[in-house]
């Protein structure tokens, strides 16, 4: 495949000024293929391991369509949220959001369970964009009232083979059951085996 660079990706220039400032010019081969479907609102999957720049591939058409959307006003709540496996995915996602979204006025927050929830819930009653979660957790968060996911606009399943390897196949269901119908879904995963697939099947419309 031939390389592309980020500045071929139509991404708007805060955007694009915050990915350069990381020194990256090349799109990776995930970004490459999964930014432009992402960016025309199709749901996807995209089998790809850590390390490929998956955390990319998703977040910065995300951060790119709320930053557009934002500019012309929108209704607060949360738009985007991200299911990975893992504290320290999590983590990690959040730094990603962070350093892509850092002109675009964006606001995020992490919740993980295993610590307080305190300082969790008073970032999501200050206000987000973006939510980053474990299942556990976001499911307890829910339960009590501190996060509504109607009005979702983006929703991400990150590591979904792990995740289904370590238990989560019904709190992912229990999620996509309070998904709003018109979400877009993307789906990522280092393995493709038939239980993916077939997760995938139930989850993605389009
Ligand atoms: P990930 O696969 O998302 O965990 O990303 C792996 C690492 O690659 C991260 O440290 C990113 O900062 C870095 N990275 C992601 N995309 C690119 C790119 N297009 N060019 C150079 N480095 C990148």
């Amino acid at each position: 495949m031939e390389t592309i660079r980020f500045d071929e990706l139509n991404l708007d220039p805060r955007i694009l000024r915050a990915v350069t400032d990381m020194g990256f010019e090349a799109a990776s081969p995930i970004q490459a293929q999964a930014i432009p479907v992402e960016m025309e609102g199709h749901d996807m999957i995209g089998q790809a391991q850590t390390g490929t720049g998956k955390t990319a591939a998703f977040s910065i058409p995300i951060i790119q369509r709320l930053y557009l959307q934002k500019k012309k006003g929108y209704k607060r709540g949360i738009k985007a949220l991200i299911l990975t496996p893992t504290r320290e995915l999590a983590i990690q996602i959040g730094e990603s959001f962070a350093a892509y979204g850092r002109f675009a006025g964006l606001r995020h927050t992490v919740i993980f369970g295993g610590v307080g929830q305190k300082p969790q819930t008073e970032a999501l009653e200050r206000g987000i964009d973006i939510l980053i979660a474990t299942p556990g957790r976001l499911l307890d968060l829910i339960g009590q009232g501190f996060i509504h996911l109607d009005t979702l606009e983006y929703f991400v399943l990150d590591e979904a083979d792990r995740m289904l390897d370590m238990g989560f196949y019904d709190d992912i269901m229990q999620v996509h059951k309070q998904l709003p119908p018109y979400c877009q879904t993307i789906m990522f995963s280092a393995t493709m085996p038939p239980k993916i697939r077939t997760l995938a099947k139930t989850i993605l419309k389009d």
